[in-house]
């Protein structure tokens, strides 16, 4: 049996998706989201309560209060230029693009540990979940 550990983070953040059509075409404009992250773990060698520090803290300095850009967004220079907080993401910044990077920023954060997977709700209705396949981050 396999027992795993869950952290919640909640965090607010800035992003806009390029690119979508129909409905989803209003994501194309700044707007943000409170945003709430769980991580899951196999439970294993380290403290709840540290594994909760350094998540917590991770998401705090990273993209709490931040905005979130794809490295192609033209916004990425204005917000370099205005020194406003942000972090780059590969690709558009998607619920499931943000969800996959937090997994890797957990991994590298805790490596003594072992990532399960990153649910990510983007308001009340939308949820990520980041999955390790060999590796390699993927959301459904
Ligand atoms: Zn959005």
């Amino acid at each position: 049996m396999t027992v795993t550990v869950s952290v919640g983070c909640d965090f607010s953040a800035g992003h806009r998706v390029l690119g979508l059509s129909g409905s989803a075409a209003k994501c194309g404009n700044l707007h943000g989201h409170t945003y709430r992250a769980v991580f899951s773990f196999v439970h294993g060698t380290m403290e709840f309560d540290a594994i909760k520090a350094i998540l917590r803290v991770m998401v705090a300095e990273l993209f709490d209060h931040g905005f979130l850009v794809g490295r192609d967004d033209e916004f990425l220079s204005y917000l370099r230029e205005h020194k406003l907080k942000h972090y780059v993401i590969e690709g558009p910044p998607s619920t499931e693009a943000i969800a996959c990077e937090l997994a890797r920023r957990a991994i590298h954060a805790l490596p003594l540990t072992q990532l399960v997977c990153v649910e990510l709700r983007a308001g009340s209705d939308n949820v990520a979940t980041a999955w390790s396949t060999e590796g390699t981050w993927h959301a459904d």
